[in-house]
């Protein structure tokens, strides 16, 4: 058995980007690497009944993040960020400093400028702050479609305000002639709504939404949310609904993204050429908006087309063994001052920093290294990478 080969340390992120790019290809050459998860609070003005902040244990002092302690802490890194979402865990709209936070990264031209919120605080001011900053995608929490079930689990939400606030989105955006945010609808799978998820499509094609993503309900311990989850022993009705539902939400020219069947039939024809037609669509709709500015696109179809160019010689140079990318690009940053790369991580590999760290020195500092040493080296992974959801689907060989 060989050695491990320690990685190289960097002073500079575009040092660590030609290593990790050109010398062992792990990276896409374009300098718009990073993906940046960012929370404007710790807060949210919201109860849900499956969601951790309605335990009081998870309700401490708000912090909320300025402009300027943003600046001073991601000024290195936006100019290398592909992907900036505005939310991780909490609710971007209570922090009441959205807008001014906005504007202030609007001078970078993030191609894909993210939120993710419950819509409940959406008000005018804000809206404009949406649609002149560049937002691309806002992703809006609606788990059903009605007025009753939905506020019996969005604790302190009011089911017409929310509906009324999206409207109110897509009146000004065409007011304005912009075609962005575009909308998106996140869903949480339960028991509870199963049986409405075909007039939430109508809900969302309604509402202008472009697509519509379902994830099932991850029970929290302490919520007592078990009941509500949707398992193996509801295959039946589940199987039974999801496949009519993806063709509904074609027809209606929404893009569904949900769990898989539990029992899927094996594959068909049509079965193999949806998920084909569903990504040309998705292509189509990318070129046809431009979402960003148009030297950022042909910069990102230049890149596009050299790393394809490349693939085979580039693959040549990664470990054999699948391995993960998130230590390679991902920041997750909370207003507390903590850091890390994935969601899934546990506190020892989080990175407490203080006001006035910049978070270049987080990215290029020894947690980090030490996992990417991992990544590189094919293990001992620590515990969450063993049981991750993701694991088994980032393998490098495969993506480059
Ligand atoms: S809106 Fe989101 S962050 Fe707020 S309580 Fe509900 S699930 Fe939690
Ligand atoms: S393998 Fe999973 S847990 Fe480990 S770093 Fe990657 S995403 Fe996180």
């Amino acid at each position: 058995m060989t050695a491990p080969v320690p990685i190289p340390r960097f002073d500079t992120i575009s040092d660590y980007h030609r290593y990790w790019s050109v010398c062992v290809p792990v990276l896409s050459i374009n300098p718009r690497f990073l993906h940046i998860a960012l929370d404007l609070c710790n807060t949210c003005n919201l109860r849900c009944s499956f969601c951790y902040l309605s335990l009081p244990a998870f309700r401490g002092k708000a912090i909320f993040l300025t402009a300027e302690s943003i600046h001073r802490h991601l000024q290195h890194l936006l100019p290398f960020t592909r992907r900036l979402c505005l939310s991780c865990g909490y609710e971007p709209l209570a922090s009441p400093h959205f807008t001014e936070i906005l504007s202030s990264l609007a001078p970078y031209h993030i191609p894909q400028l993210d939120l993710v919120t419950n819509a409940t605080l959406l008000s005018e001011d804000k809206i404009e702050a949406i649609i002149k900053n560049g937002v691309q995608t806002l992703r809006f929490s609606l788990d059903a479609a009605d007025k009753t079930t939905y506020e019996s689990m969005r604790h302190g939400a009011c089911f017409e305000t929310v509906i009324a606030n999206i409207k109110r989105l897509a009146v000004r955006k065409k007011e304005l002639g912009s075609r962005t945010p575009s909308l998106a609808m996140i869903v949480v799978l339960m028991q509870s709504t199963l049986h409405q998820l075909k007039d939430l499509v109508d809900l969302a094609k309604e509402l202008g939404v472009a697509s519509i993503t379902m994830q099932h309900l991850i029970p929290f311990p302490g919520l007592h949310m078990e009941a509500q989850v949707i398992t193996e022993k509801d295959a039946a009705p589940y199987d039974a609904l999801i496949g009519p539902l993806h063709e509904y939400a074609q027809k209606n020219r929404i893009f569904l993204s949900a769990p898989n069947p539990f029992h899927p039939n094996p594959p068909r024809l049509d079965g193999w050429l949806l998920p084909l037609r569903s990504r040309a669509s998705r292509l189509c709709q990318a070129i046809v908006n431009a979402q960003m500015n148009p030297s950022q696109n042909m910069q990102d179809i230049t890149y596009g087309i050299i790393n394809h160019g490349l693939r085979l010689v580039r693959r040549a140079y990664c470990p054999a063994h699948p391995f993960c990318r998130n230590p390679f690009n991902y920041i997750i940053m909370t207003p507390e001052g903590r850091a890390k790369a994935c969601p899934y991580l546990d506190d020892a590999w989080l990175k407490v920093f203080d006001s006035g760290m910049p978070l270049t020195s987080v990215f290029l500092g020894d947690e980090y290294q030490a996992l990417r040493q991992i990544m590189m080296d094919g293990g001992p992974h620590p515990a969450p990478c063993l049981k991750c959801p993701d694991c088994q689907l980032l393998n490098t060989k495969k993506r480059i």
